[in-house]
């Protein structure tokens, strides 16, 4: 369903962000990549959607090569993945419905479905009791679980949580893994990168593990080290 096939990514600069790397992922698979900072983990993540080209070699999204795709088809290729990042990224003067409706509104959803399906997905991810907070007013735990909910609403095949869990306390980290692992028990890709040692432990799920913008490992056995 993914697929990079020998990729590598030189900037203008001249910095080798990644060096012939390749692996796929399936569908409904949950895969961890791991590795210290300069790895290249963001640039694997910007070459996935299409916001950076590859130097060589060429990513592939159920066959289609998507840095080749036109502009319709990108619209729809990134409507089908879902992305949580560390600093959230709620908008500040929108309370946490109107959070999630507004993302539906952009996907040209209807206000039936908006009305319907919000309070579905914070039930999800246990927040329905701050469906009228505003960001400032959640943990946050909460915040990110608004986040994930967001990322969910429009039913992607992928979410995408870049360092999700870099801003959280231990206890609120625990929670966030338990929902992106629900999110996968019900059918949908997860990629999460991650420093965390103790979260790759418990999930027990594949790891690629990068170096220098190589792929130094790619294990199932769901250890941080071989
Ligand atoms: P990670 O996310 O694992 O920290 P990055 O993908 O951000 O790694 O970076 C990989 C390498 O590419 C680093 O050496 C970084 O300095 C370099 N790099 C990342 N983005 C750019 C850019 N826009 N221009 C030049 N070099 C970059």
């Amino acid at each position: 369903m993914i697929f990079f096939d020998r990729v590598s990514k030189v900037y203008p600069d001249e910095s080798v962000a990644l060096e012939n790397v390749t692996f796929s992922i399936e569908p409904k698979e949950f895969v961890s990549i791991v590795g210290p900072s300069g790895a290249g983990k963001t640039t694997l993540l910007k070459l996935f959607l299409a916001e950076e080209k590859p130097s060589t070699g060429a990513v592939f999204y159920e066959e289609s090569d998507v840095h080749a795709l036109g502009k319709k088809e990108m619209n729809e290729f990134r409507r089908k993945v879902g992305m949580v990042f560390q600093d959230f990224r709620l908008l500040p003067n929108k309370t946490v419905y109107e959070n999630i409706a507004f993302t539906m509104e952009a996907a040209g959803r209807s206000d039936e479905e908006i009305e319907q399906d919000v309070p579905h997905v914070l039930d999800l991810v246990d927040l329905s009791n701050k469906v009228w907070n505003f960001p400032r007013e959640l943990s946050g735990g909460e915040a990110q679980r608004v986040a994930i909910a967001r990322a969910l609403v429009n039913e992607p095949d992928v979410i995408i949580a870049d360092e999700p869990t870099g801003n959280l306390d231990p206890v609120n980290t625990y929670d966030v893994v338990q929902i992106l692992k629900k999110i996968n028990d019900l059918g949908t890709t997860v990629i999460l990168t991650t420093h965390n040692k103790g979260i790759i432990d418990s999930l027990g799920k594949r790891v690629i593990a990068m170096e220098r913008g190589r792929v130094i490992r790619d294990d199932r056995s769901g250890k941080y080290f071989a």
